[in-house]
């Protein structure tokens, strides 16, 4: 029997799946923007993109560009990965950001090493093409 029988294919990447509530951040995420969902009534930001306002339950909304900056709240290293794509890339970071915009944003964090975190330390959302049609957010040091 060869190896290349028995040798699994290559896990593929998990992709996101926009829906109607999320397609202009994915779209914006294309375009190297973040589109953040504000409310129509109390015109407070959301994040993730969902129907209704969890403040105040309009289900009203509209979409603007947010700035890019923001603060680490927390942070997770990953060493065993759900997805076995991942697994060549760990150990890695997924930082919680406390975004300027006033949402909390989930991504992975490149360029700081994990002994050199901090809460409080300023960091910067970037978009890494991943197919022709997906850009996904990562941040890096501000
Ligand atoms: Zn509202």
């Amino acid at each position: 029997m060869s190896t290349a029988a028995t040798t699994p294919p290559a896990p593929e990447r998990p992709l996101p799946t926009p829906t109607r509530e999320s397609q202009p951040y994915w779209d914006g995420l294309r375009e190297g923007r973040l589109m953040l969902q504000h409310c129509a009534r109390c015109g407070k930001a959301r994040h993730y993109p969902r129907p209704v306002c969890p403040h105040c339950f309009s289900m009203e909304s509209t979409w603007r560009e947010a700035p890019l900056g923001g603060r680490i709240h927390s942070w997770t290293v990953c060493h065993h990965p759900f997805n076995f794509f991942f697994k060549s890339m760990a150990p890695y970071i997924v930082a919680l950001v406390d975004m300027d915009a006033g949402v909390r944003v989930n991504a992975p964090l490149r360029g700081i090493a994990a002994d050199a975190l901090k809460i409080g330390v300023p960091v910067r959302l970037a978009f890494e093409p991943v197919t022709r049609d997906v850009m996904l957010p990562y941040f890096v040091a501000a």
